[in-house]
């Protein structure tokens, strides 16, 4: 089967299509999709422009409705949703259902925030002026998202660019186009009038490209690789458009010698190799205390040991595949690197056959390594990580921070002292204290600092910030 884009209310076949690759089985072709030409890029902003102003003027319980109906569907169809993302991406089946359950949230909640848009009046200085603070639309908001959240990241950013009243654009990352397509479904049912929510899939180069670069396009939300993010950036610059990026991390899980071994090896498991170490969020560098550096590494080992990397859809797998070749050949030239600079190997790094043909590789640790080493400064985005021992808190922490990234960070900690220490001093977004460095909820606001980050944050109320714009009015009351 071939799906369309959706343009203008309508779902319009393109001049050509791209083969959707089921990563756990690469015989397994989950349908072709369409891919936009420029000119059908060109429609679908056009679409949006004069869709926006209509749109813009709803009231808030039109867009309540129709946000909390895409989702109660999307949590209705969970199941099914789940299984055509775990084909598409290669997270496990629990996995991929945690993350459609995230994206009917995410719905529900930014329904519900289309009720509780607030101005504020201010007591002018001047006598008889009444001063009202309002937050408008932006109008048209192009949307890039990347592969390894194919519906959540969507979610997040189209849910909250129309209950603010915006009308939208949206570009999935060309490898994942199938949840995209189904989350475009769903609106397009819901009763979104034509034009207020478009799809156009298809290359970064072509379709992003023509986004960012299109004057009608009000403001862009990305979430991807660095380079790219910087790219959209310049771009955008050059017309003044609004941009909120999302791009990598290298992020740190500190584990003191006071922690509890179990507790450090669960957040490790969990924020470096599940979702097969795929998330912006993952902690790449494991920063362990000399004394108990040992029984950490050789705790994680055994646990990694025990993980069944298969097919994403099989019962019991706990890691699926990496998403496609050109990520396997990335993750395998860092374990080269790492090799190479001196770290060492301690399990896993190896590529795995299994009874079907995908991208399996076993999850893998690096011991003896040095932050300064590229394994440790650049992102890999793979079930890959390194641990790094200190002599003590002051260097956990002196080391966490030596990174030109900062998404999110971890400590694992008995000491309250330890703890809020970090919390205040460690120079990233989002702090973990005792759990995983992956992991969030949907109601606060996401992002990082430094070249993780840019522009105001996502999620939660704070959504706000980036998806609309403030007015200030002057009355002169009599
Ligand atoms: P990219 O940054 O290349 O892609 C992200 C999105 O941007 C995709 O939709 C992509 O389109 C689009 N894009 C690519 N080029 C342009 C362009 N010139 N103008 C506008 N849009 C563009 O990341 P990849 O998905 O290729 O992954 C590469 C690396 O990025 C990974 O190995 C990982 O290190 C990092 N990454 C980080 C993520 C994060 O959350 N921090 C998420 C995903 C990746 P297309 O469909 O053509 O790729």
């Amino acid at each position: 089967m071939t799906y369309a884009n959706l343009i203008a209310g309508a779902f319009v076949h393109g001049s050509d299509a791209v083969a959707n690759v089921n990563p756990s089985d690469i015989s397994d072709i989950i349908g072709q999709y369409d891919r936009a030409s420029a000119a059908q890029v060109d429609d679908a902003i056009a679409a949006a422009r004069a869709a926006a102003p209509a749109w813009a003027r709803t009231t808030p319980q039109v867009r309540a409705d129709m946000l909390d109906k895409i989702g109660s569907e999307i949590l209705a169809r969970r199941a099914e949703l789940a299984d055509l993302l775990a084909r598409e991406e290669g997270k496990t089946l629990p996995e991929a259902a945690g993350e459609v359950g995230r994206a009917g949230q995410i719905f529900k909640f930014f329904a519900q925030e289309t009720l509780r848009q607030q101005g504020e009046r201010v007591a002018s200085v001047r006598p008889g002026v009444e001063v009202e603070i309002t937050r408008e639309p932006m109008g048209v908001i192009g949307l890039i998202t990347p592969w390894n959240f194919p519906i959540a990241i969507p979610a997040w950013k189209i849910a909250p660019a129309l209950a603010y009243g915006n009308c939208v654009v949206m570009k999935p990352a060309e490898l994942v186009p199938g949840s995209a397509w189904a989350l475009a479904d769903i609106i397009h049912r819901a009763g979104a009038p034509a034009g207020v929510f478009n799809l156009v899939m298809g290359r970064g180069s072509v379709v992003g490209e023509a986004l960012v670069n299109d004057p009608r396009v009000d403001a862009i939300s990305f979430t991807g690789s660095v380079p790219t993010g910087r790219g959209i950036l310049e771009k955008a610059a050059r017309r003044a458009a609004k941009v909120q990026l999302e791009m990598g991390g290298k992020n740190p899980l500190v584990v003191l010698a006071d922690a509890d071994i179990e507790v450090a090896v669960r957040c490790a498991l969990d924020g470096s190799f599940f979702a097969t170490g795929q998330r912006c969020t993952a902690s790449s560098r494991l920063i362990v205390e000399q004394p108990v550096a040992d029984r950490f590494v050789a705790a994680l080992a055994e646990a990694l040991k025990k993980q069944v990397v298969d097919d994403a859809r099989k019962p019991g797998s706990t890691i699926g595949p990496v998403v496609d070749q050109s990520q396997l050949d990335q993750d395998m030239r860092y374990i080269d690197i790492g090799t190479q600079e001196g770290a060492r190997l301690v399990v896993g790094g190896e590529r795995l056959n299994r009874d079907k043909s995908g991208y399996y590789l076993s999850p893998a640790l690096f011991a003896d390594t040095r932050n300064d080493m590229r394994i440790n400064r650049e992102e890999i985005f793979g079930p890959v990580a390194a641990v790094i021992a200190v002599k003590n808190y002051d260097e956990a922490l002196a080391t966490a921070n030596d990174t030109g990234f900062g998404l999110c960070s971890g400590i694992v900690t008995t000491s309250l002292k330890h703890a809020a220490h970090f919390r205040r001093n460690s120079e990233s977004g989002m702090v973990m204290v005792n759990l995983p460095t992956a992991g969030v909820d949907y109601h606060v606001p996401f992002g990082g600092r430094k070249g993780s980050s840019y522009g105001p944050r996502e999620q939660g109320r704070y959504a706000a910030e980036f998806y609309t714009q403030v007015k200030t009015a002057y009355v002169l009351a009599g």
